[in-house]
């Protein structure tokens, strides 16, 4: 057999700020840096230095409250930018699971 399957081209994969857990794009959140302040990116196309957080609120709560996330964005977190993102990781991170 000499068939050379090509490789299925791999997802990107990206690091929780929080918990350190690599996986592909999807199962994190993107929260960019923009000229108004950080800010959640559940398109993926802002422009601007992004992070990552994964999908469970106690990785919220470190990156918001530890800093991770202002050490990853090299930026100040706003306490109206830490809300909103609370309030988004509040409706994205489900209480069922
Ligand atoms: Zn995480």
């Amino acid at each position: 057999m000499t068939a050379t399957k090509a490789q299925a081209r791999p997802l990107p994969q990206r690091t929780c700020v929080a918990c350190r857990t690599t996986t592909n794009k999807r199962g994190l959140i993107r929260i960019v840096r923009t000229a108004d302040g950080i800010v959640a990116d559940p398109t993926g196309k802002l422009a601007g230095r992004g992070a990552y957080v994964c999908g469970q609120s106690a990785c919220w709560e470190e990156a918001l409250a530890r800093g991770r996330l202002e050490h990853s964005l090299k930026a100040r977190l706003t306490a109206k930018d830490a809300d909103a993102l609370r309030a988004y990781a509040a409706a994205h991170s489900g209480g069922n699971q």
